[in-house]
């Protein structure tokens, strides 16, 4: 069987040095707010290229901190608009409203399944504070105009780079790109740990000074609380785990392209569509995406042939049962997507026999 992720290989690779740094950590004695968020924190905010990263429980915390450190330094209140693309991960939108924020959903381009810039400038209103960008499947959303539209108008922009660690834009990374930028570190992800961990990366200290008091139960001084935070913390074990996967990550986003190359060369079917990617530098494919009228025969097929694959995602947010106010809302491209999307199996521990056999699969699909 072809696996759509090995966690159990992927981890192998580094086997030793992760056990050696987890024996470190648990003989330490030292657990949580530690020597390795420290040193993990300062070699991620140096690969990323921001002034400060500050290490939290998970990737939602992440963005959710963010928002949250926003209204606390006064740059927007509870009602306030939040744009973002409609068709993310939930945790984008969940972020936005967990703050009492409202998401204001843009459709993306059906060419790249990024945020469709031509769409952002009519849904902005007086109310508008921010633009979440969402690195979707590990592939650059970031644009000039982008850029130049938060400063027009003076919104924040924030990366939700939970899918694309190590991601290039013009020779800068993801996750630097904007004003403040959210990751996740959950094992799947392509830096991943073993459990939750997430980190915001930002220039603006003053912003990574809150997200880290936020993230301590609001509290800068032991048992002085200034915010009403949580217990959102990244703990020491992680962090050591991530600080080695780190020093990796470039090799297996080569080794991922690599395998990306191959399904972009080799797979050729008329009813399958492969992802357009116009810039090697900006696809870290964490997922690979293709698109199929008939995906559930096609999920189905491969099945059958061994290979495993999944829908990233089944439903749109706009039509989940948590966001009944939308249900009714249109989205047509969003929902294409979300009908017609099929991840295939790739990451760095892939062989180019099994690759062989995705390919062949996929290529016969009838
Ligand atoms: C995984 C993910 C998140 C959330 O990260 P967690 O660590 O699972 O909380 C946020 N946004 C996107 C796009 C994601 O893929």
């Amino acid at each position: 069987m072809v696996k759509y992720l090995d966690l159990k290989k992927i981890t192998a690779k580094y086997a030793k040095e992760i056990h050696d740094a987890v024996a470190r950590v648990v003989d330490s004695g030292w657990y949580l707010q530690g020597e390795e968020n420290k040193r993990f924190e300062q070699h991620y905010a140096e690969y990323i290229g921001t002034r400060h990263c500050v290490g939290v429980a998970n990737g939602l915390d992440a963005l959710i901190w963010i928002l949250r450190a926003y209204k606390e330094m006064g740059f927007m209140k509870a009602g306030d608009e939040v744009l973002v693309p409609a068709n993310t991960y939930i945790a984008s939108i969940l972020a936005i409203t967990d703050n009492g924020l409202k998401p204001v959903l843009i459709e993306p381009k059906l060419s790249s399944y990024q945020i469709d810039d031509d769409l952002i400038e009519k849904h902005i209103t007086e109310r508008s504070k921010a633009l979440m960008i969402v690195h979707l499947y590990g592939q650059c959303a970031y644009s000039d105009k982008i850029k130049a539209l938060c400063s027009h108008y003076g919104l924040k922009l924030i990366e939700d780079n939970a899918q694309a660690h190590g991601c290039l834009y013009r020779g800068r990374k993801t996750g630097s790109l904007g004003d403040a930028a959210g990751h996740s570190f959950y094992p799947g992800k392509n830096l991943g740990a073993f459990g939750d961990g997430g980190a915001v990366t930002t220039d603006d200290e003053e912003l990574a000074s809150v997200v880290r008091t936020l993230a301590n139960y609001g509290s800068e001084k032991k048992y002085v609380f200034r915010y009403t935070g949580r217990n959102s913390r990244l703990d020491e074990i992680q962090a050591a785990v991530i600080d080695v996967k780190l020093r990796y990550l470039d090799q297996d986003i080569e080794l991922r392209k690599q395998v990306a190359a191959r399904y972009l060369q080799e797979i050729r079917h008329p009813e399958i569509q492969l992802p357009i990617v116009t810039d090697r530098d900006q696809h870290v494919y964490h997922i690979f995406p293709v698109r199929c009228s008939r995906r559930d025969a096609l999920q189905s097929f491969l099945d059958n042939r061994g290979i495993q694959t999944l829908i990233h995602y089944p439903i749109p947010p706009h039509k989940q049962a948590c966001y009944p106010e939308w249900n009714n809302m249109s989205f047509p491209i969003t929902e294409q997507i979300h009908r017609e999307e099929l991840s295939l199996p790739l990451s760095p521990v892939i062989t180019g026999e099994e690759i062989d056999r995705v390919i062949d699969a996929v290529n016969a699909f009838h």
